[in-house]
């Protein structure tokens, strides 16, 4: 079985943006309507075709991450749009089970605790069937105003996701800091500044079961794997295998083959999970293969030296433990 751990919710039809709009304006926007119909005819030619274009079975599948936009309105606005957003999840993960499985994004606002969003991440990994969330290191949009992911401030979330068995992708939303393009730079600086939180801090002493997956193919973080050891050494941290590598996972969200051969060669096995993120921030061909930017699997399929166990724990077996309630799905 081939899972993709990261895919959004991109190709939402047009009346929920428009909702979005309005609760921006501060109108009501009243019901969302959009008909089943709808939503097939959204992933039909989208999602669904490259799944079945590329091979791959399944996508863990959550709502458009730049849209998010934690940094507008204020707590009350995060948690109304957060719902619609999980809920559309929830009805598109109900047509097509076979396709995809829900991961919700968290009502987060800047300044308020994180802890604010449990009863989100409880109603839809328990109401709705959810097995995981995307948690944004930075609700400020750009500006990082936020503690550390590794301050007590983040805590009560954490104890939640570990009660419930849930990992977290660390994932940010748009920028509202113009010195930083969204998806260019944006996210790899926080997959990186994620990590490098982790490694300076006695987090998964505190939790040694919790979880996270850093998308995009761990930002910088294995290509300067060599600085982040000498970093722990010098701080007089554990190796990182010790310290971070029951703990914190790397997806393949890497659009070029050097690039998914080095993140192969450097992190281990155990800790990649196969991801493509389509559709989402690269969506053309690359003129030099003639193939998508963000066909992963192709590259990794290209790969001769990784064994067929190493193949197999990628695409399916890692995916599997570090998201307990969807091989719970599974089996049940
Ligand atoms: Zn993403």
């Amino acid at each position: 079985m081939i899972i993709d751990c990261h895919g959004h919710y991109t190709t939402a039809p047009q009346a929920l943006w428009d909702w979005r709009k309005l609760q921006v304006a501060g109108q009501k926007p009243g019901t969302l309507k959009i008909s089943d119909d709808q939503l097939r005819e959204s992933l039909e030619g989208a999602q669904l075709k490259l799944q079945r274009e590329r091979g791959s079975d399944l996508t863990f599948f959550s709502p458009r991450a730049g849209s998010m936009e934690h940094h507008v309105g204020d707590a009350a606005t995060s948690q109304a749009w957060s719902r619609e957003c999980n809920d559309l999840i929830h009805r598109v993960c109900s047509l097509y089970p076979e396709n995809f499985a829900a991961v919700c994004q968290l009502p987060q606002s800047p300044g308020v605790a994180p802890a604010n969003c449990i009863p989100e991440l409880e109603r839809c990994v328990n109401e709705l069937g959810f097995i995981g969330c995307n948690l944004n290191p930075d609700p400020s949009g750009g500006w990082w105003k936020e503690p550390p992911l590794t301050d007590k401030w983040w805590y009560p979330l954490y104890e939640k996701m570990v009660e419930l068995d849930v990992p977290a992708m660390v994932h940010v939303s748009s920028s509202c800091n113009p010195a930083f393009h969204f998806t260019g730079a944006h996210y790899i600086n926080a997959d990186t500044t994620a990590f490098m939180q982790f490694l300076t801090s006695d987090l998964f002493k505190d939790f040694p079961t919790l979880r996270f997956v850093i998308p995009h193919g761990g930002g910088a973080v294995p290509y300067h794997w060599g600085r982040y050891r000498g970093i722990a050494q010098d701080l007089k941290r554990p190796p990182l295998a010790e310290l971070l590598l029951r703990n914190v996972f790397f997806d393949t969200c890497v659009y070029h083959k050097p690039g998914i051969e080095l993140l192969l060669k450097v992190i281990p096995a155990e800790n990649i999970l196969f991801a493509s993120e389509m559709v989402g921030a690269v969506r053309g061909i690359d003129p030099e293969t003639g193939q998508y930017f963000d066909d992963t699997k192709r590259y990794i399929d290209a790969i001769d030296w990784v064994s067929a166990a190493d193949r197999k724990k990628i695409f399916e077996d890692n995916v599997k433990r570090v998201y307990p309630r969807f091989g719970g799905m599974v089996l049940s």
